[in-house]
This record gives structure tokens, C-alpha cells and sequence, in this order.
């Protein structure tokens, strides 16, 4: 949204969105052009024929040895079916890279139309397409996805340049991009960015969290950023109330200069306690956790005040990558993150929660859904591939030796599911018996919550289930049927809206009267605002991000259980979300002025 000046002079222009990550940026635009690749069109002179020529041969070369180094990882990690089917589809590329239509045909629209490789490669896949789509038979018909694919990662090393940009970005800018995706931001190095803005996203979209992971200030689904920015702006995010200030005034600069000071030393002074349990006055204890997306953040985690690792989302293992991580590979990776914890920590690891934004190499998952957040994604995935679940599951009981342990299935939507991953588990362990590996053999089998089904029946769940994590992120978005990574539809998001609150309260007494732990890991657990109504509802614990720890147990450190007790039940007797959130908004202000203070 665009608050002033909506022409395009970006002379002191403020551009709003939400505030995904926490903190004050000051520095200049980067414009980076994320998304799909959209190949630039230019004509060029006769004289450069050869030279593009040249460059899109090279192009291809290096697309085929990218594919056959592909293909003899895969080879090397062992034969099964689907890496089989999937060498197959290997093959099928690699023969297609050496086609006349495609590369002979590309080269000669370079010659007689005088065009960049970009546009011929576009303009000769298009008419493939078109001819493949013309076919009667259903098999051919399809090649013209194996066409796109082709083209795409020829495409990919045309565009080098562009495409590798994050690598190449200088010290402390602020990027400005359509979109990033969760890949994207986990390979921003915090030493060279600063902050981002991004015109897409919701605050609970993965690219936010990983923002709050690398604690770079961030603030997303602004619509227009990219429109209203240009590069080398001077820029001023501030991604505590979600607002970027174009080229600031010296008077607005100074004004952030002074809430960029007060903002870090609130959270020096937050870290100075951050190691005191989280106790209320009255003596209500809950366990605060940590979430992860990468081994490294265990150190933050720790630097933060908490020693357990409350979700570890080990999807991201899988991006950024074009293979499969090897049974070695989860063995080593979560070894290291329980032996970088301290003795008796405990780590929730949970089984690849792929799809949806998190989409790994399109090498192994090939879904193409109009409504992905709703496809295959999380146990529904792992059920279906089951040969990849079962070499995650290998690795996490292997390691599992080695320091406490617990497995988590994500988007689990009834028995069924549970029943199965657990059956696979069982059998994962009686060959780890067999080849005589040691294993924890009692690990604990638990489950998200975050599908309203599975809510609903929490009460089934919770006799076969070890554990609960309530995941809110996704609870949330299921429940009031709002897309979490949707900028359009964030006002819907409504942590305390009365079928939240209802829900929440049912699986935790669910789970109470069943006498299994249960603990909140979406991201309300690490929002102040909401941290008295979740105290009263009685959880073992509370998993946040490393930046959110030491706030959340100050909050705690300051209250008591009885008066947490009563918000939580004077806000479950009221009607609206509205209703809620005034409430709550009054109370915690009245009570916590110092973490609702920072507005200018
Ligand atoms: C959630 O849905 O709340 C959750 C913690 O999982 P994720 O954010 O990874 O979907
Ligand atoms: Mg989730």
C-alpha cells in the first residue's frame, strides 16, 4: 500500500507493507529482479551472430554437464525405482539438448533474425510446444513439459548473471525484489544485507521466518515496492512497524537513527536476562524453544536463552540443491545439531515439510498444483515418496544415538496418516536392528498440529501420538482460509479470532487428558502481544526464533500464571476477533508500555 505521494517522484515517499522481521535498516536499494525468468528481447547486430551463437552453445554445453553430473550423483547414491524412472528422465533431457529442433533451430532464428539467444531459445520452445500440444497421443502430448524443463535450465545459464545476483551482492544493502522465496532468503548473507522488501508475502510466510532467523530487518507484501523504489535510493526500513521510508528527509533520518539506538539497546537489555528460566512471579513454568532451518542457528539459539531445539524444519535441507540429501548426510546434519546443544537438550526434528513455497529441485518433485499449499506437501508427501522419507528417518535414528532426539510428522490430517508414518518407522527400525546400527529405540513419534482436522480430533490423536506441536502458521491459515503468503488477504490473519482460540483450548485439553507434552511452534509463540493468552492456556512450551526468546521470557518473568489464566478466559468469552485483539492490545500495553512504545 502506498501511504503518500503516489505519483512516481520517490522523493520522501513512504511505502507500507507488514513487518516480517524485527529492527531498523538505513542503507541503499538493490534492486533485485526475482521470479520467473523472464528472458530480456533484444535485437543485435549482424556482427554479433557468431559471438551469440557462441554463447548459447555454451549455454547448452554447460546445461548438459550440470545434468550429467546430476544423473551420477544419482547413480552413485544407489538404484531404486524412482531413481530409475528418474535417470530415465535424465536421458530424455540430455538427448533433447542435443535435438536439431531445439538447438539447430535456435541457432538459425539467432542468424536470420538477428535476435539474443534468450529470445530465440523463447520463440523456438514456444513453437515446440505448440507442436508437441498438437499431438493425439497422450504420451507425446506430455513431452512438452520435459520441452519446457529443457529450455528452462538452458535458459538458467544464458541468464547467469542475473540469476546468480544474490551471490554477488556488496556490503549492506537493502534488497528490493517482486518476491523472494524461502531459498532465495536463506542464502542472504546478513555481513551484506541489511534488510529486504519485498512486494509479495504475509508474516507468516517462510521467507519471513527465515528473515527473523538471520535476524535481517524485513518487511513484505508491500504490492508496489519494486515500483516505487529504484536502485540506489537511500531507503530506511523499519521492519518493527512495517514501513520503508524513500529517501528519507534529514529530519526523518535522524528520527530513525535515534529509534535504531533505542531499539538495540532494548534488546541488549533483553539479553542481559535472557539465561533466567521463564517463570511466572507465581511459579508457572514453561519450557521456551528454539526453531531452526539450518544447523548453524543451535548457536543463536543458545545465545538466546534456550537449550532446546522445539522445531527443526529439515525441508531446508532439500533446497538450493538439484540431489537428494544422502542417508549420511541427515545423519551427520542433525549429529551435529544435538552435539552442538547442550547434554540433556532435546531436538524435534521435523520430517520434511517440502511444498507449497518450499519447493525443492524440480529434478525429484515434479508437482504442478493451482493450489499448492493444499497439494502434496508435507506427510502427504512423505507417504508418497516413501523412499525418501525412509532415508530422512534412517538418518534421524541413527543420529539419534548420539543425543535426545524426538521425530515430528508435519500436516498430519487424521490417524491414518500417523498410523503409517509410524509403521514406517517401526520398520526403518527393525532393519537398524538388523545391520546391528545403534538407535534410540524409545525415540518419540509425535505430530503437528496445524490441519483443523486434526484439531478437531485431537483427542484420537493424542492416544497415539507421543506429543503435539501446535503449528498456528498453518492452523491458521486452514481455519480462516487465508493464504499465509498472500499480501492481499494478511488482514485476515487473526491469531485470537474466536475459532482459533476455540481450537487451541480443545487440543490442548485434549492432549492434557491423554498426559502427552504439548507446545505452540508457529509464530504467534513468539509474538508478545499474544504471550499472557498462551501462558493461560496451560502449555509445557513455546518454540520461537532465536530474536523473539529473551522478549517472550521477560514477558513471562514479569506476569502471573493467575492473571494470565483470566485474559485467556475473558478473551474465549467474547464474539469477534476484534473484540479479542482490543482486549489483549489494552491489557498488554497497560502492563508492557517498553514493547509497544517503538512507533513513530
Ligand atoms: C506452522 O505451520 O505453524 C509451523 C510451525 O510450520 P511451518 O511454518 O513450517 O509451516
Ligand atoms: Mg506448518
Amino acid at each position: 500500500m502506498i501511504m503518500a505521494d503516489s505519483n512516481t517522484n520517490t522523493t520522501n515517499c513512504v511505502v507500507s507493507g507488514v513487518g516480517a522481521s524485527p529492527g531498523i535498516a538505513i542503507g541503499r536499494a538493490f534492486l533485485l529482479d526475482r521470479g520467473k525468468l523472464k528472458p530480456r528481447g533484444e535485437k543485435i547486430p549482424s556482427d554479433r551472430v557468431a559471438a551469440e551463437t557462441e554463447r548459447f552453445l555454451r549455454a547448452v554445453a554447460d546445461a548438459r554437464q550440470e545434468l550429467e553430473e546430476i544423473k551420477e550423483k544419482t547413480l552413485k547414491s544407489g538404484g531404486n525405482e524412482v531413481s530409475g524412472q528418474h535417470n530415465y528422465i535424465l536421458d530424455v533431457h540430455l538427448l533433447m539438448m542435443k535435438d536439431k529442433m531445439l538447438v539447430d533451430d535456435t541457432i538459425t532464428l539467432i542468424k536470420e533474425k538477428k535476435i539474443n539467444a534468450e529470445w530465440a531459445l523463447s520463440l523456438n520452445t514456444e513453437k515446440i510446444i505448440n507442436f508437441f500440444e498438437q499431438m493425439q497421443d497422450a504420451y507425446l502430448r506430455e513431452r512438452q513439459s520435459d520441452v519446457a524443463h529443457v529450455s528452462e535450465r538452458i535458459l538458467r545459464h544464458l541468464t547467469k548473471s542475473d540469476y546468480d545476483s544474490i551471490d554477488r551482492i556488496s556490503h549492506g544493502v537493502i534488497i528490493v525484489a517482486h518476491d523472494l522465496s524461502p531459498a532465495d532468503t536463506l542464502q542472504l548473507n546478513p555481513q551484506k544485507v541489511s534488510a529486504f522488501v519485498t512486494d509479495l508475502g504475509g508474516r507468516t510466510s517462510h521467507t519471513a521466518i527465515v528473515a527473523r532467523s538471520l535476524e535481517i530487518p524485513a518487511v513484505v507484501g508491500t504490492e508496489y515496492a519494486t515500483e516505487k523504489i529504484n536502485g540506489g535510493d537511500r531507503l530506511v526500513v523499519d521492519g518493527i512497524e512495517g514501513k520503508i521510508i524513500v529517501n528519507p528527509s534529514r529530519e526523518q533520518l535522524a528520527a530513525y537513527q535515534e529509534k535504531k539506538k533505542q531499539y538495540n539497546t532494548f534488546q541488549a537489555q533483553l539479553i542481559l536476562n535472557c539465561d533466567l528460566p521463564a517463570e511466572t512471579t507465581d511459579g508457572f513454568r514453561v519450557a521456551l524453544a528454539g526453531n531452526i532451518e539450518t544447523p548453524e542457528e543451535t548457536e543463536s539459539i543458545i545465545s538466546h536463552g534456550a537449550s532446546n531445539i522445539g522445531l527443526y524444519r529439515t525441508e531446508f535441507l532439500y533446497l538450493n540443491r538439484q540431489t537428494l540429501p544422502s542417508e549420511e548426510e541427515h545423519f551427520l546434519t542433525y549429529k551435529k545439531v544435538t552435539e552442538s546443544l547442550p547434554p540433556e537438550s532435546t531436538t524435534t526434528i521435523r520430517t520434511f515439510d517440502l511444498g507449497a513455497d518450499k519447493i525443492a529441485s524440480s529434478e525429484y518433485f515434479q508437482e504442478e498444483s493451482i493450489n499448492p499449499a493444499l497439494g502434496l506437501r508435507g506427510i502427504r508427501l512423505c507417504l508418497n515418496r516413501q523412499e525418501i522419507f525412509v532415508t530422512q528417518i534412517r538418518g534421524i535414528l541413527k543420529a539419534s544415538h548420539y543425543g535426545k532426539l524426538k521425530i515430528m510428522l508435519p500436516m498430519v490430517s487424521g490417524l491414518k496418516e500417523l498410523r503409517q508414518a509410524r509403521e514406517i518407522v517401526e520398520a526403518t527400525k527393525v532393519e537398524l536392528e538388523r545391520e546391528k546400527v545403534p538407535f534410540d529405540a524409545e525415540i518419540p513419534v509425535g505430530i503437528m498440529i496445524e490441519v483443523p482436522s486434526a484439531a478437531i480430533i485431537s483427542d484420537q490423536l493424542a492416544r497415539e501420538a507421543d506429543f503435539f506441536s501446535i503449528g498456528t502458521n498453518d492452523l491458521i491459515q486452514y481455519t480462516l482460509a487465508l493464504d499465509r503468503s498472500n499480501e492481499h488477504v494478511s488482514y485476515l490473519y487473526e491469531p485470537l479470532h474466536p475459532a482459533i482460540l476455540r481450537l487451541l483450548d480443545q487440543v490442548i485439553s485434549n492432549a492434557r487428558d491423554a498426559e502427552i507434552p504439548v507446545s505452540i511452534c508457529g509464530e504467534m509463540a513468539g509474538e508478545p502481544i499474544y504471550t499472557l493468552v498462551l501462558l493461560g492456556l496451560g502449555l509445557d512450551k513455546l518454540s520461537m526464533n532465536a530474536i523473539s526468546i529473551p522478549h517472550i521470557k521477560q514477558i513471562i518473568r514479569q506476569s502471573t500464571f493467575v492473571e494470565a489464566r483470566k485474559m485467556l478466559e475473558e478473551s474465549l468469552k467474547m464474539n469477534t476477533a476484534i473484540e479479542v485483539e482490543a482486549y489483549v492490545a489494552k491489557e498488554m500495553n497497560q502492563r508492557f508500555p517498553e514493547t509497544f512504545l517503538m512507533k513513530i
